[in-house]
């Protein structure tokens, strides 16, 4: 049994090498659709053929195979692209980035001390590498996968949203690998050794991780792929069908694109169906496997308005959740403080959670979650140009668009200010509990749509 390590460094060799392996298919498919096909037997008939030339069936051929061909190319250099350029990385922790400094120090040390005797003039070199992979780890280098401009994540990043994913005691989740605060959805990549902000899998087959910046290309790749290899695979069909039928034989060169597209048809098809529900249902492929059971802890931001019955030690409104409040106290980091804090100063948050199977990233419909993926126009959702909505984190309320659920939960725990559909009155607050607050119609039709997509997919696979 090979070692994790030794595991990850196949899973990242293989990675590296599908890559070319697909072009080369594209590349032979390309050229037995071209040559052999519609120009030696439908344009110009090889005489051995015994047949008389076709050239409005070869030149739409060609043309259809071409105008599908494009798409898909330039999806997969796109996705391509985001894979190895922009994945999407968290950046690393202090320690950890100083840990890594001090073993590429000690490296450089052991190196330089073992070839002090040998070459002085290879020592600046060395040097020299040793600060560029630093660079690399810090996310300066061109690796570093879009990370931003600050090394650490603080936990400022985190208390001025108004709802993050944390820890049963109010604080974000944290890598300890990465020595670093995880973002809402972050999850960590084995094989790469780095937290990636929605991460959906490790994809051989686009050489990466595929995260919140090249969902919606991968998407638009498997669809296009899926359209591309189902027309080779109609066209090798046909043909292949017809001269069986004349002359009893049959051409090398179509049975292997009818292999090669019936194989990556059916692949992709699986694929799209896949990717399709993880966008209908806002979860990401690492989400589904627990998709039923899991529950998340949600840090849900105390209106002001009711800090003041909170610090008020006479008050009968009572809360009946956990509290955290930010920045954190040194003495009592996980309750708030005594004294009523000015305005702004503080923020507290409520620990809430979910119930099992919720997912508050649920949009409540299926149009709405595909949106936050695949963008908000037509040309959004055919064109691989714009970054997904998603990827966008500037909205002061969370890292990713909330639903219904966070919704509810801010009803129940009597956290949305009056006038606005709360049950802010902690006496009526077991009616909201009870369930009567309406749902949302739209989340029914998304359930009953992603049962039919899995059936489809469990047929299909
Ligand atoms: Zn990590």
């Amino acid at each position: 049994m090979a070692s994790p390590a030794a595991q990850k460094r196949v899973n990242v060799a293989v990675s590296r090498l599908i890559p070319p392996v697909l072009l080369g298919a594209v590349v032979y498919a390309s050229y037995a659709v071209t040559k052999p096909l519609c120009i030696d037997y439908l344009i110009h008939p090889l005489p051995s053929y015994h047949r008389i030339p076709r050239v409005g069936a070869g030149a739409a051929i060609l043309t259809v195979y071409y105008v599908l061909l494009i798409p898909m190319v330039v999806t997969y250099l796109h996705l391509y692209y985001h894979v190895l350029w922009n994945p999407g990385y968290l950046p690393l922790g202090e320690q950890k980035l100083q840990d890594d400094e001090s073993n590429e120090n000690e490296k450089k040390s052991k190196k330089s001390h073992r070839r002090r005797h040998r070459r002085s003039a290879r020592k600046a070199d060395q040097e020299k590498t040793t600060q560029s992979e630093t660079d690399v780890e810090r996310g300066l280098g061109p690796v570093s996968g879009g990370v931003e401009a600050s090394p650490e994540l603080d936990l400022e990043s985190f208390y001025t949203k108004d709802v993050f994913v944390c820890q049963e005691d109010g604080r974000p989740l944290w890598c300890s690998t990465c020595g670093q605060y995880k973002t809402d959805r972050a999850h960590h990549c084995r094989e790469l050794g780095r937290c990636v902000r929605k991460m959906d899998h490790f994809c051989p087959w686009v050489g990466g991780v595929v995260s919140e910046t090249s969902f919606k290309f991968f998407i638009q790749f498997v669809v296009y792929t899926c359209i591309y290899c189902t027309f080779a695979l109609i066209v090798s069909a046909y043909f292949t069908a017809e001269i069986r039928r004349n002359t009893g034989g049959a051409n090398a060169y179509w049975c292997v694109c009818i292999g090669l597209s019936a194989l990556f048809a059916f692949f992709t098809a699986g694929m799209t169906l896949s990717s399709l529900q993880m966008g209908i249902f806002n979860i990401t492929t690492i989400e589904n496997l627990n998709r039923r059971t899991a529950v998340w802890t949600l840090a849900i931001r105390v209106p002001e308005y009711l800090l003041d019955r909170l610090w008020d030690t006479q008050s009968p409104w009572a809360p009946t959740f956990r509290m955290v409040s930010y920045p954190p106290e040194t003495s009592t980091p996980s309750q708030p403080q005594a004294t009523n804090p000015s305005a702004g100063e503080r923020h507290v948050f409520a620990i809430l959670h979910t119930l099992p199977g919720e997912n508050p990233f649920d949009l409540g419909s299926p149009f709405k979650n595909l949106q936050q993926v695949m963008g908000r126009s037509v040309l959004d959702w055919l064109l691989p140009i714009k970054q997904s909505p998603c990827a966008d984190h500037s909205s002061m309320e969370s890292h990713y668009a909330l639903g219904p659920v966070v919704t509810r939960l801010k009803q129940e725990a009597g956290l949305v200010p009056p006038g606005n559909g709360a049950v802010s009155d902690p006496h009526i607050r077991g009616v909201a509990s009870e369930g009567k607050i309406p749902i949302d119609d739209s989340r029914n039709i998304s359930r009953a749509l992603y049962s039919v997509l899995c059936l489809v997919h469990w047929i299909t696979i």
